[in-house]
């Protein structure tokens, strides 16, 4: 797929979440690729450039097994992202992205931004962090239908503080904290991003955050970047048992 064609791409995740690439560097419309920007940017060590695609591919898989990381941060992405605040908790210990949130100071919440699971999952037995499994049908049911009221007793609660004249910034003490759904613009390089992506893909990292990660290495990483992803997945992802 052209880079280009993936700038404004949206895709939707959980229940009224979405990613959205906002924009891209290098910038599809320099016709140069991602992958070679990391190739040029590591030859500046010799003050030379592209050497046709069998030599760049080769160099580029050089630098990720040897970890010389710094030319991975010359491509850059920038998201827009609606996902509920459990992600957020979690994303924004990233301290390598920049980021700008929506402000529930300055905009008040719609009754419908919460995120409301597909299933329930269960506590792992092994893992004290982790999911396994699903909470059967009728007893996830009787949650969700429990999650909805609880939902609709904090919106309530928080229409009524506003309605009497208390600030945003403190009405939203009413709201359940967790589920709250928040967009924020973030952008962050390579190098930085397949940091996150092997932590928050891992089958420990919490699914409503692991669908978000998962999503922006199949839908935007791989496509812009084909031989970074490559490399990624053989010296990152699996790497060879040393
Ligand atoms: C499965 C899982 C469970 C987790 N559980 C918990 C938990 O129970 N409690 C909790 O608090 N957190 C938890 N975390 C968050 C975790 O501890 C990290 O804060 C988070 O994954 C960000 O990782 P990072 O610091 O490597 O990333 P980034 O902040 O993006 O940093 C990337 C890299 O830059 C370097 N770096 C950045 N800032 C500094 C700095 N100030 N000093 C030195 N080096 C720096 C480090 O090499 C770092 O690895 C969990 C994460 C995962 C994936």
């Amino acid at each position: 797929m052209m880079t280009g064609a993936l700038i404004g791409k949206r895709v939707n995740l959980l229940d009224k979440g979405w990613i959205e690439l906002l924009d891209m560097l290098p910038h599809p419309d320099s016709n140069l690729s991602g992958d070679l920007a990391i190739v040029n940017a590591a030859r500046v060590s010799f003050l030379g450039e592209t050497k046709g695609e069998e030599k760049d591919k080769k160099l580029l898989f050089y630098l990720m097994r040897h970890r010389h990381t710094s030319p991975f941060e010359m491509v850059e992405f920038k998201f827009r992202v609606r996902a509920p605040l459990v992600t957020w908790w979690q994303w924004v210990r990233h301290r390598t992205w920049s980021m700008n949130a929506q402000s529930g100071r300055y905009t008040a919440f719609e009754e419908n931004d919460f995120y409301v699971p597909d299933i329930w999952r269960r506590q792992a037995a092994s893992n004290k962090q982790a999911s396994e499994g699903e909470i059967g049908q009728e007893t996830g049911d009787q949650l969700t239908q429990k999650l909805l009221q609880h939902y609709e007793q904090g919106y309530a609660l928080y229409r009524q503080a506003l309605d009497a004249g208390v600030s945003k910034e403190m009405a939203r003490l009413f709201l359940p904290g967790f589920s709250v759904y928040y967009t924020w613009v973030v952008k962050v390089d390579a190098h930085n991003l397949m940091h996150f992506l092997k932590l928050r893909m891992a089958s420990d990292a919490q699914y409503e955050i692991r669908v978000y990660a998962q999503a922006i290495y199949h839908e935007f990483f791989k496509p812009a970047l084909p031989w970074t992803a490559e490399a990624f997945e053989q010296y990152m992802l699996n790497p060879p048992a040393s």
